[in-house]
């Protein structure tokens, strides 16, 4: 499918965000968006790239109602010489779909998707930013738009990818966090969609992340629904632990979301000889290894931080400090080597960044 270009005109171009500094996250969007639609009868059609609006839905849009609505998150990064980088964009298509699958909604063909992601991008390309650890975010969201009332898959679709620049995640430098375990409140369970990027998903997890909040704590350390006893995540990152020489993260159990930097961590932890492990892990084991002080790093992964040291655990009404509330060094390898595979500052043995300018 041909992608329908409509320029903004000079009158519907904003104002670029003149000081980096102050981008922060998700707040600024950029002059175009993509949009594709879709019918039962006709599959997907009309796939363009318009000057960005305010969306029109009826009311009774389905995805108001019953909650159909799936989305991804991914970065363009500029280079030094100008050179603009995806990385992995593949493996968000292939998860989006996935998601698409669990809520009923229907696939979008994987080359039309990338298409419309690389010539969305190279149309705003000025807005993506210069400064170290700043990039475009790139927000694909498919929301049913059938109106109806009455529970059932929706008929019609609307797939539209939104675009806008984002600061450094670490303004004031690379910096450890704080976890609140959450051992009342859970996030998903395992045969519900957990692993799928769906908007319900994070509705529910507003409640417990508010506590942690109030307690001054920022992330939700969320442990397993049905025993309360294994880790799964952190806030809307993975999770990882260095036990003694192992590098242990939680298996993909069916109520964890597959983070593409979680599998990145794993490939390059395992190309640097690193064991990795993929199973379960209690709260208990990691109490126990911090006790006896084996327990050496705990980061977070995801696409926002690339990694994230985690400093303090709040657990069970007491506040355990990691590695003397230092950054690891496996956790500041991960991270250097991972931002400079994104930036182009760096060959990449994995074939993971796709310059698309
Ligand atoms: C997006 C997300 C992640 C991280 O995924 P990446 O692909 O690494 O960005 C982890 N957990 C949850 C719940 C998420 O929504």
């Amino acid at each position: 499918m041909e992608i329908k270009i409509i320029k903004a005109s000079s009158h519907e171009m904003k104002q670029k965000p003149t000081d980096e500094s102050k981008l922060g996250f998700g707040k600024v969007f950029t002059d175009h968006f993509f949009t594709l639609k879709y019918h039962e009868d006709l599959g997907w059609y009309d796939p363009t790239i318009e000057p960005y609006r305010i969306l029109q839905l009826d009311p009774t849009a389905m995805c108001l109602h019953y909650g159909q609505e799936i989305f991804e998150g991914m970065k363009a990064y500029r280079g030094k010489d100008d050179s603009i980088y995806l990385f992995r964009p593949s493996e968000n298509i292939k998860r989006m779909n996935m998601s698409a699958e669990r809520l009923c909604m229907p696939n979008v063909d994987p080359d039309l998707f990338l298409d419309a992601v690389v010539k969305l991008v190279l149309i705003d390309k000025d807005w993506i930013p210069h400064g170290e650890g700043t990039s475009l975010y790139i927000r694909p969201t498919m929301i049913a738009t059938e109106a109806a009332l009455g529970v059932h898959p929706a008929n019609e679709y609307l797939f539209f990818i939104v675009i806008g620049p984002v600061g450094a995640y670490y303004p004031e430098g690379f910096g450890p966090t704080k976890i609140y375990v959450s051992e009342q409140y859970v996030r998903s369970v395992r045969g519900g969609t957990g692993y799928c990027k769906a908007g319900g998903n994070y509705a529910a997890s507003l409640y417990a992340s508010r506590i942690a909040q109030q307690m001054g704590y920022t992330q939700v350390l969320w442990l397993d629904a049905i025993e309360r006893k294994y880790v799964e995540e952190v806030g809307t990152s993975n999770i990882f632990f260095v036990i003694g020489e192992e590098l242990i993260t939680p298996a993909l159990s069916g109520a964890i979301l597959g983070g593409i930097t979680r599998d990145s961590v794993i490939h390059m932890a395992k190309h640097w000889g690193v064991p990795v492990i993929e199973r379960a892990v209690s709260m208990d084991e990691i109490m126990d290894a911090a006790a006896r002080g084996t327990l050496k790093e705990i980061f977070a992964s995801g696409t926002a931080a690339i990694v994230s040291p985690v400093g303090q655990i709040y657990y069970q009404d007491k506040e355990h400090v990691i590695n003397g509330g230092r950054i690891g060094t496996l956790t500041e390898r991960l991270y250097n080597e991972i931002l400079q595979i994104q930036y182009g500052m760096k060959e990449d043995p994995f074939g993971w960044r796709v310059k698309i300018a």
